[in-house]
């Protein structure tokens, strides 16, 4: 899986062809969207006009189990087929739960159905997103299979440093979604403009480039063709230990701030 992906959230279907075509043109494989994006089928025709050879690309999609109360096996089974089509392709390298929704308790039922679909190739891999450590520590008691990647939350005004330690116990993947911010204050505090004045880059750069270093898997998205290949051109610098060290302030302890909804009572 490319370290760095595209992602396309709020990204209207209308324009989902044009800006995943410049996107895999500015260089990017790996594109990120969802059911509930609604642009499944904008992205798909974006891959297609491409004219890229399917197995140099890495698509990655998510079930919404949101419409029904409980899901069971057959409503994934009929979801992922839907996603399938809207993408236009006969499978997806990455196919993730979008929530855990652990008030409804039924992310283990659709955790069998990932395995199935796993085991019919359809999806080369299968991951989770937003999933907390005891989720997947319940996951992994349950369930022979190991989630390839938990995207989640994860920038340096929230480092998620817990659930990284339980993602290397476990052998799982940390792929951060909203990697800048959402683009809001976490790009004009003090700390990362003075990385960024020191190395001569923007911001963004700085932030993504900490994810990088990491090991972790981010996916920023833009709509701006400049901002499309700024954030893809984070592999000719390094930051140093001065500079982690004063990103890593930013989220330090109860300074850590989630932008986006809390999985333990987010219902979708
Ligand atoms: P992001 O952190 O990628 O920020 C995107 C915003 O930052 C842009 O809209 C723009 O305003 C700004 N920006 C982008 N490049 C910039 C640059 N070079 N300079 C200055 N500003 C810049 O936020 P995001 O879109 O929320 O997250 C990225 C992707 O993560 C989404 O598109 C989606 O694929 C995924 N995601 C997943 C979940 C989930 O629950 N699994 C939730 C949210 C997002």
């Amino acid at each position: 899986m490319p370290q760095l992906g595209f992602g396309v959230w709020q990204v209207p279907d209308a324009d989902a062809e044009r800006t995943v075509g410049l996107a895999l043109e500015a260089g990017y494989r790996s594109i990120d969207t969802a059911s509930v994006y609604g642009n499944e089928a904008g992205t798909g025709k974006g891959i297609a006009g491409s004219g890229l050879p399917r197995e140099e690309l890495f698509v990655t999609t998510k079930l919404w189990n949101g419409p029904s109360e409980t899901w069971q096996r057959d409503n994934v089974l009929r979801e992922f087929d839907a996603s399938l089509e809207k993408l236009g392709l006969d499978y997806v390298d990455l196919y993730l739960i979008h929530w855990p929704r652990p008030m409804r308790d039924d992310y283990l039922a659709i955790w069998r159905a990932f395995e199935e679909i796993a085991e019919s190739g359809r999806a080369k891999a299968v991951g989770v997103s937003n999933f907390r450590p005891a989720d997947l520590r319940r996951l992994r008691a349950e369930s022979p299979l190991v989630p390839a990647v938990n995207q989640v939350e994860l920038h340096p005004l929230f480092p998620q440093t817990e659930l990284r330690a339980v993602h290397a116990e476990l052998g799982i993947a940390t792929e951060a979604w909203s990697p800048l911010g959402q683009g809001k204050e976490l790009l004009t505090r003090p700390a990362v403009e003075t990385v960024a004045a020191k190395h001569g880059r923007s911001a963004a750069q700085v932030v993504l480039r900490w994810h990088v270093q990491q090991g972790v898997i981010a996916i920023p998205k833009s709509v701006t063709p400049s901002r499309i290949a700024e954030n893809l051109d984070v592999f000719g610098f390094e930051l140093d230990g001065e500079d982690i060290a004063a990103l890593d302030t930013l989220g330090a302890g109860p300074d850590a701030r989630r932008i986006g909804p809390d999985p333990a009572v987010f219902d979708v």
